[in-house]
């Protein structure tokens, strides 16, 4: 049986990517984010194939998906960043040896109150103009003090977090280094500010620890530059397939609402995927889906389970054809950028219909 809806994952073109990483920020370890099932492309074999090529640590958000990496035999460091959630939550980090960043005085109160055999590792999240998690940078010296009290702690350093880095021009990010690194002038610790935008644009955020996401998944972060321009490979390609073709006469509406009419007597493609499988129902009329190599413009209302296409370019498509949505030949941003959102929320938002299938394992 053929899966309806498939994504492709390109192993190799995530290790290309994270070359690339290694390339932009050659003084710099690597944490690369695998969070959210690795921004949807699954975070066990994504894990594998970064862990293979040789990667510093994994950071994920939650306690959950760090165990699930563990569960699966991976090696390399995993640091959570959000922390920990609750006592439980502190004592079973600390017995797996992850990583927590640590953003709040509540969350060190929790790990405090562990016994002083407990191995810790920590990080610090700072806030350095995100103002979302992270202590004041005036802390920063207290925070030293709480260290001296734990000497088995093991202390990893310093992080913190860009508000606006994919704007070029914006000085907040130059603002944000600036601060972060005063606030910790003289003071022990390893400096991690740089995601993806900010390893690409801001060398001066590359520190001792990048924290690449999105680019490791071949996605540009940036507006102006596409993933092609900067060296990326998408690793995530969305297909399905032709399942009925129909000829419509002039001032004929497509679908839903009849947001779409035919301009002329014309071929309409219906393909199998939908809303429920992760496309999103915002995109317009005139999005480009790729059929044998020609992009084509989606014509009528995406629905739950379908999405109609202008097939006037292609008169050669069959039942059958292979359509994709987004990845190699069409990037996933430029799809986002129809529907108003980011790559990022694209990658996330594929459902459990979608069959994964792992290339270049
Ligand atoms: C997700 C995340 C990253 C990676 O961001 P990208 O924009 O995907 O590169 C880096 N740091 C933190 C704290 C994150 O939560």
């Amino acid at each position: 049986m053929i899966p309806r809806v498939i994504a492709t994952i390109d192993l190799a073109a995530i290790q290309h990517n994270l070359a690339q990483v290694r390339r932009y920020a050659p003084q710099s370890r690597v944490m690369a984010a695998i969070k959210a099932q690795a921004y949807g492309h699954g975070a066990v074999p994504v894990a594998r194939a970064l862990e293979s090529t040789g990667v510093d640590a994994f950071a994920v958000a939650c306690l959950e998906e760090a165990i699930q990496l563990r569960q699966a035999h991976i090696k390399t460091p995993i640091v959570l960043l959000e922390g920990i959630l609750s006592a439980e939550e502190a004592v079973l980090a600390a017995d797996e040896q992850f990583q927590i960043a640590v953003h709040d005085h509540w969350q060190l109160s929790l790990l405090e109150a562990l016994p002083e055999s407990a191995e810790v590792s920590i990080w610090f999240k700072l806030d350095s103009g995100m103002h979302r998690l992270g202590f004041p940078l005036n802390e920063t010296a207290s925070l030293v003090e709480i260290l001296k009290r734990r000497p088995r702690w093991r202390f990893m350093g310093w992080m913190t977090h860009l508000a606006c880095a994919d704007e070029l021009n914006n000085p907040a990010t130059q603002q944000q280094i600036e601060k972060f690194n005063a606030a910790l002038k003289g003071l022990p610790g390893a400096r991690s500010i740089a995601n993806s935008a900010g390893i690409l644009a801001w060398p001066e955020t590359h520190g001792d620890w990048v924290r690449p996401g999105l680019m490791i998944y071949g996605a540009s972060p940036l507006p102006d530059r596409s993933a092609a321009d900067l060296g990326l490979r998408a690793a995530m390609t969305l297909e399905s397939r032709l399942i009925a073709i129909r000829e419509y006469d002039a001032g004929e509406g497509i679908g839903y609402g009849q947001t779409y009419r035919c301009p002329e007597r014309m071929s309409i493609g219906v393909v199998a995927v939908g809303y429920a499988d992760g496309v999103p129902r915002i995109l317009p009329n005139g999005t480009p889906v790729l059929v044998n190599d020609t992009l084509v413009p989606m014509a009528g209302r995406v629905s739950m389970d379908m999405i109609t296409i202008d097939l006037r370019t292609v008169p050669n498509a069959k039942i059958g054809d292979t359509v994709r949505l987004w990845g190699e030949g069409l990037p996933a941003e430029v799809i986002a950028a129809h529907a108003g959102t980011l790559a990022y929320e694209l990658f996330c938002g594929l459902t459990q219909r979608v069959q994964f299938v792992y290339k270049h394992f």
